[in-house]
Formats: structure tokens, C-alpha cells, sequence
């Protein structure tokens, strides 16, 4: 059987906007009405879903540290799941940095491997943070950091390094 391609997004700061604290520190939003696309994320989304397969992979600890209800990450999420022709998501509700499936942890990308035969070499991991390229480099796929400019040191070296969404498919060589 082929492998397949996967893209495993990051959530908050990737496919949504992620608000960011004084310190200029990402949050998650709390509730689906503040739920805003990032720029051309549904166009990206709607081109790169012909050759492959379109995953979520989020940390929401929000959940554990009782800032959030389950309920509404569920919201949101199945929300995005919907608008970006996902095919599937997986969230890690753990605070703890011990839980396999808490990025950097290669859980969630390792989980989906299994379900959908994915060669993880030809894969992508786009996220905004430290955490979503280590995640996609202990799985061995290929990064693209989204340089938001926050206040955190990356101890990874990504593969490529962006400003914004729209340079994605230029790098995939997909024509927009
Ligand atoms: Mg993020």
C-alpha cells in the first residue's frame, strides 16, 4: 500500500489567531465566537487537501489547569476540523510535560501514522512554537516554524523559518 502525505498544523497561532499576553506569550481563546482564521488558511487548506492528508495536533492544557471546559475546546475545535477539510484532530488536554502525547512528545503525529499509513519523511509539521517543532522532529518530519515573535527560545533548528501562513505553499511548491 502507498504511504500517504500528511500536514500536521499547529492550532492556535497557525490555523487561528492566538492572542498573546502582555509578556507576548500566546493564550488559547476560550470560546468559538472569538474564533478567527488566520489570513488565506481556508484557501491554503482547500489547495493542500488534494495531495494531502490535513491534520490538527494541539496542546490544550487549559482544560487541566481548569482555565477551560472541555466543552468549549470541543467547540472550537470540531468548528476548525469542519472549515479546513481536516481529516482528523487530536488534542492533548495534559499539562504535564510527561504525557507521550504532549508536544514536544511525538504522540499525536505517531497516533496518526498508524491510523492513516503515513510516511512521516514526506510529511510536514507547521506550528508557531518551540513545542510544535520538536513534536515534528522527533517524529522525523520535515518543520516550518511560524516566527511570531514571541518571547521564547526554539531549542529546534527548523527546516524552514516563515513570517506568515501565506509563504506555506510556496515551500510545498503548490501553486496558489
Ligand atoms: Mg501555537
Amino acid at each position: 500500500m502507498v504511504k500517504r502525505k500528511a500536514i500536521f498544523f499547529d492550532r492556535d497561532g497557525v490555523l487561528i489567531h492566538a492572542p498573546v499576553t502582555s509578556n507576548n506569550k500566546p493564550i488559547s481563546i476560550k470560546k468559538l465566537k472569538e474564533l478567527k482564521f488566520t489570513k488565506n488558511i481556508v484557501q491554503i487548506c482547500k489547495i493542500l487537501k488534494q495531495r494531502y492528508l490535513l491534520f490538527m495536533i494541539t496542546n490544550q492544557p487549559d482544560f487541566e489547569r481548569k482555565n477551560n471546559t472541555k466543552k468549549n475546546i470541543i467547540e472550537i475545535n470540531q468548528f476548525i476540523k469542519k472549515k479546513l477539510y481536516l481529516k482528523k484532530i487530536f488534542v492533548c488536554y495534559s499539562k504535564n510535560d510527561s504525557c507521550p502525547n504532549r508536544k514536544p512528545n511525538p504522540g499525536m503525529i505517531l497516533k496518526a501514522k498508524k491510523l492513516f499509513n503515513i510516511s512521516l519523511k514526506d510529511s510536514y509539521v507547521i506550528g508557531d512554537r518551540w513545542r510544535d517543532i520538536g513534536a515534528g522532529k522527533k517524529a522525523g518530519c520535515k518543520t516550518i516554524f511560524i516566527n511570531r515573535k514571541y518571547n521564547e527560545k526554539n531549542p529546534y533548528k527548523p527546516d524552514f523559518t516563515i513570517k506568515s501562513n501565506e509563504k506555506i505553499l510556496k515551500i510545498l511548491n503548490e501553486k496558489n
